[in-house]
Protein backbone atom coordinates (compact mmCIF):
# COMPACT_ATOMS: atom_id res chain seq x y z
CA UNK A 1 0.00 0.00 0.00
CA UNK A 2 2.53 2.10 0.75
CA UNK A 3 6.53 2.03 -0.01
CA UNK A 4 9.03 4.65 1.10
CA UNK A 5 12.98 4.76 0.23
CA UNK A 6 15.07 7.18 1.42
CA UNK A 7 12.30 9.99 1.56
CA UNK A 8 14.00 13.29 2.53
CA UNK A 9 12.16 16.74 1.84
CA UNK A 10 13.75 20.55 2.68
CA UNK A 11 11.70 22.98 3.69
CA UNK A 12 11.81 26.93 1.91
CA UNK A 13 13.92 28.10 5.04
CA UNK A 14 16.37 25.51 5.00
CA UNK A 15 15.03 22.60 7.80
CA UNK A 16 15.78 19.08 6.09
CA UNK A 17 13.38 15.98 7.31
CA UNK A 18 14.80 13.19 6.85
CA UNK A 19 12.09 9.54 6.68
CA UNK A 20 12.89 6.05 8.05
CA UNK A 21 11.80 3.66 5.27
CA UNK A 22 8.62 1.87 5.26
CA UNK A 23 6.73 -0.88 3.69
CA UNK A 24 3.00 -1.16 4.50
CA UNK A 25 0.74 -3.39 3.38
CA UNK A 26 -3.28 -3.13 2.45
CA UNK A 27 -5.12 -3.09 5.86
CA UNK A 28 -2.08 -2.70 8.11
CA UNK A 29 -2.18 -0.01 11.13
CA UNK A 30 0.65 2.37 11.55
CA UNK A 31 1.75 4.58 14.53
CA UNK A 32 3.36 7.74 13.07
CA UNK A 33 5.30 8.90 16.14
CA UNK A 34 7.67 11.68 16.78
CA UNK A 35 7.88 14.76 19.31
CA UNK A 36 6.04 18.12 17.64
CA UNK A 37 8.46 19.71 15.30
CA UNK A 38 9.75 15.74 14.12
CA UNK A 39 8.10 16.09 10.88
CA UNK A 40 4.79 14.03 11.17
CA UNK A 41 2.24 16.22 9.73
CA UNK A 42 4.71 16.70 6.61
CA UNK A 43 5.29 13.15 6.28
CA UNK A 44 1.16 13.20 6.12
CA UNK A 45 1.36 15.58 3.07
CA UNK A 46 3.99 13.27 1.79
CA UNK A 47 1.52 10.82 1.59
CA UNK A 48 -1.26 12.72 0.61
CA UNK A 49 0.74 14.27 -2.29
CA UNK A 50 -0.08 17.43 -1.04
CA UNK A 51 4.01 18.12 -0.72
CA UNK A 52 6.48 17.01 -3.27
CA UNK A 53 9.82 14.46 -1.35
CA UNK A 54 12.74 16.08 -2.41
CA UNK A 55 14.08 13.10 -2.51
CA UNK A 56 13.48 10.00 -2.19
CA UNK A 57 10.81 6.86 -3.68
CA UNK A 58 7.81 7.24 -2.12
CA UNK A 59 4.70 4.15 -4.06
CA UNK A 60 1.74 4.64 -2.27
CA UNK A 61 -1.43 3.02 -4.04
CA UNK A 62 0.50 2.05 -6.83
CA UNK A 63 0.77 5.58 -7.36
CA UNK A 64 4.27 8.04 -7.34
CA UNK A 65 2.16 11.16 -6.42
CA UNK A 66 5.26 13.12 -6.50
CA UNK A 67 5.03 12.26 -10.72
CA UNK A 68 1.37 12.88 -11.35
CA UNK A 69 0.47 15.80 -13.03
CA UNK A 70 -1.83 18.00 -10.85
CA UNK A 71 -4.97 16.31 -12.28
CA UNK A 72 -3.94 12.99 -12.45
CA UNK A 73 -2.97 13.56 -8.50
CA UNK A 74 -6.03 14.95 -7.61
CA UNK A 75 -7.61 11.97 -8.97
CA UNK A 76 -5.65 9.63 -7.56
CA UNK A 77 -5.98 11.65 -3.69
CA UNK A 78 -9.91 11.40 -4.21
CA UNK A 79 -9.64 7.55 -4.67
CA UNK A 80 -6.93 6.75 -2.13
CA UNK A 81 -6.58 9.35 0.73
CA UNK A 82 -9.00 10.21 3.36
CA UNK A 83 -7.58 12.89 5.17
CA UNK A 84 -8.60 13.82 9.50
CA UNK A 85 -6.77 16.61 10.10
CA UNK A 86 -5.77 18.19 13.71
CA UNK A 87 -8.45 19.55 15.00
CA UNK A 88 -11.16 18.81 12.47
CA UNK A 89 -10.81 22.10 10.67
CA UNK A 90 -14.53 21.92 9.60
CA UNK A 91 -16.17 24.67 8.23
CA UNK A 92 -17.99 26.67 10.78
CA UNK A 93 -20.11 28.74 8.82
CA UNK A 94 -21.83 25.15 7.57
CA UNK A 95 -24.06 22.84 8.95
CA UNK A 96 -22.88 19.57 9.04
CA UNK A 97 -24.62 18.20 6.46
CA UNK A 98 -23.09 20.98 3.77
CA UNK A 99 -19.84 20.05 5.54
CA UNK A 100 -20.01 16.65 4.10
CA UNK A 101 -21.71 17.65 0.76
CA UNK A 102 -18.53 20.36 0.04
CA UNK A 103 -16.37 17.90 0.57
CA UNK A 104 -18.01 15.65 -2.52
CA UNK A 105 -18.32 18.87 -4.58
CA UNK A 106 -14.14 19.17 -4.00
CA UNK A 107 -13.85 16.17 -4.95
CA UNK A 108 -15.48 15.70 -8.19
CA UNK A 109 -17.04 12.79 -7.40
CA UNK A 110 -20.45 11.75 -5.53
CA UNK A 111 -20.24 9.49 -2.78
CA UNK A 112 -22.60 6.55 -3.24
CA UNK A 113 -25.71 7.59 -1.35
CA UNK A 114 -26.11 3.54 1.01
CA UNK A 115 -22.29 4.23 1.96
CA UNK A 116 -23.40 7.57 2.78
CA UNK A 117 -26.05 6.86 5.00
CA UNK A 118 -24.56 4.27 6.48
CA UNK A 119 -21.48 6.29 7.74
CA UNK A 120 -23.90 9.14 8.75
CA UNK A 121 -25.70 6.51 10.96
CA UNK A 122 -22.59 4.90 12.41
CA UNK A 123 -21.56 7.58 13.57
CA UNK A 124 -24.66 9.44 15.32
CA UNK A 125 -24.50 12.33 12.57
CA UNK A 126 -28.50 12.05 12.22
CA UNK A 127 -29.26 14.38 15.00
CA UNK A 128 -26.51 16.32 13.90
CA UNK A 129 -26.58 17.13 10.29
CA UNK A 130 -28.73 20.89 10.54
CA UNK A 131 -26.38 22.17 12.64
CA UNK A 132 -23.55 24.49 12.71
CA UNK A 133 -20.53 22.75 13.22
CA UNK A 134 -19.73 25.69 15.68
CA UNK A 135 -22.33 24.66 17.91
CA UNK A 136 -20.50 20.80 18.17
CA UNK A 137 -18.25 19.63 21.06
CA UNK A 138 -14.97 18.40 20.25
CA UNK A 139 -15.92 14.74 20.22
CA UNK A 140 -18.73 15.11 17.68
CA UNK A 141 -16.45 17.72 15.72
CA UNK A 142 -14.17 14.23 14.98
CA UNK A 143 -16.99 12.19 14.31
CA UNK A 144 -17.98 14.54 11.24
CA UNK A 145 -14.63 15.18 10.01
CA UNK A 146 -13.76 11.19 10.26
CA UNK A 147 -17.55 10.92 8.06
CA UNK A 148 -15.89 13.43 5.40
CA UNK A 149 -12.89 11.49 5.19
CA UNK A 150 -14.28 8.47 4.77
CA UNK A 151 -16.87 10.03 2.58
CA UNK A 152 -14.97 8.45 -0.79
CA UNK A 153 -14.02 5.45 0.79
CA UNK A 154 -10.56 5.94 0.50
CA UNK A 155 -7.66 3.07 0.02
CA UNK A 156 -5.81 4.71 3.34
CA UNK A 157 -6.84 7.17 6.18
CA UNK A 158 -4.26 9.48 7.72
CA UNK A 159 -5.15 10.61 11.40
CA UNK A 160 -3.36 14.03 12.65
CA UNK A 161 -3.28 14.02 15.78
CA UNK A 162 -6.51 12.88 16.38
CA UNK A 163 -6.68 12.77 20.36
CA UNK A 164 -4.98 15.92 20.86
CA UNK A 165 -7.99 18.26 22.14
CA UNK A 166 -9.82 15.16 23.82
CA UNK A 167 -10.07 14.20 27.11
CA UNK A 168 -9.04 10.73 27.94
CA UNK A 169 -12.80 9.25 27.61
CA UNK A 170 -13.32 11.07 24.61
CA UNK A 171 -9.79 10.18 23.43
CA UNK A 172 -10.24 6.29 23.71
CA UNK A 173 -13.90 6.80 22.31
CA UNK A 174 -12.31 8.25 19.54
CA UNK A 175 -9.45 5.53 19.04
CA UNK A 176 -12.05 2.90 18.67
CA UNK A 177 -13.93 4.32 16.48
CA UNK A 178 -11.12 4.94 14.16
CA UNK A 179 -9.99 1.09 14.61
CA UNK A 180 -13.39 0.36 13.77
CA UNK A 181 -14.17 2.36 10.68
CA UNK A 182 -10.75 1.27 9.33
CA UNK A 183 -11.38 -2.03 10.04
CA UNK A 184 -15.08 -2.24 8.91
CA UNK A 185 -13.95 -0.50 5.83
CA UNK A 186 -10.34 -2.56 5.29
CA UNK A 187 -8.49 1.14 5.11
CA UNK A 188 -5.42 1.18 5.65
CA UNK A 189 -5.25 3.50 9.08
CA UNK A 190 -1.98 5.58 9.81
CA UNK A 191 -2.39 7.60 13.35
CA UNK A 192 0.31 10.87 13.84
CA UNK A 193 0.50 11.20 17.07
CA UNK A 194 2.57 12.10 20.44
CA UNK A 195 -0.29 11.35 21.94
CA UNK A 196 0.45 7.72 24.71
CA UNK A 197 -3.30 6.94 25.05
CA UNK A 198 -3.38 6.81 21.16
CA UNK A 199 -0.62 4.60 20.92
CA UNK A 200 -2.42 2.43 23.64
CA UNK A 201 -5.55 2.04 21.85
CA UNK A 202 -3.69 0.81 18.72
CA UNK A 203 -1.64 -2.82 20.39
CA UNK A 204 -1.22 -4.34 17.19
CA UNK A 205 0.00 -0.95 15.29
CA UNK A 206 3.21 -0.71 13.55
CA UNK A 207 5.43 2.19 14.79
CA UNK A 208 7.57 4.52 12.60
CA UNK A 209 9.85 6.71 14.88
CA UNK A 210 10.34 10.08 13.92
CA UNK A 211 13.34 11.67 14.99
CA UNK A 212 14.37 15.67 15.56
CA UNK A 213 14.44 17.75 12.88
CA UNK A 214 17.84 17.90 11.49
P1 LIG B 1 5.00 17.60 13.61
O1 LIG B 1 3.71 17.37 12.91
O2 LIG B 1 5.72 16.33 14.00
O3 LIG B 1 4.87 18.51 14.79
P2 LIG B 1 5.68 19.14 11.25
O4 LIG B 1 5.68 18.20 10.10
O5 LIG B 1 4.50 20.01 11.42
O6 LIG B 1 6.01 18.33 12.60
O7 LIG B 1 6.93 20.08 11.13
C1 LIG B 1 8.27 19.59 11.10
C2 LIG B 1 9.23 20.73 10.83
O8 LIG B 1 9.06 21.12 9.47
C3 LIG B 1 8.94 21.96 11.65
O9 LIG B 1 9.71 22.00 12.81
C4 LIG B 1 9.32 23.09 10.73
O10 LIG B 1 10.66 23.41 10.91
C5 LIG B 1 9.15 22.52 9.34
N1 LIG B 1 7.92 23.02 8.70
C6 LIG B 1 6.67 22.53 8.84
N2 LIG B 1 5.78 23.21 8.09
C7 LIG B 1 6.48 24.17 7.46
C8 LIG B 1 6.16 25.22 6.54
N3 LIG B 1 4.89 25.39 6.11
N4 LIG B 1 7.15 26.02 6.11
C9 LIG B 1 8.44 25.85 6.52
N5 LIG B 1 8.81 24.88 7.38
C10 LIG B 1 7.86 24.06 7.85
MG1 LIG C 1 1.79 17.95 13.38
Amino acid sequence: MIESRGLLITWPGGVTLRYPDLQLGPGQTLLLRGPSGSGKSTWLALMAGLLTPTQGMLVVNGAQPGQLTQAARDAWRSRTIGFLPQGARLSPALSVADNLRLAAFASGHAPEPAHQQALIKRLGLLPLLRHRTHQLSGGQALRVALARALLLRPAILLADEPTASLDDDHAQAAMQLLREQAERHGTTLIVATHDQRAVAALPDARHLHLGAAA
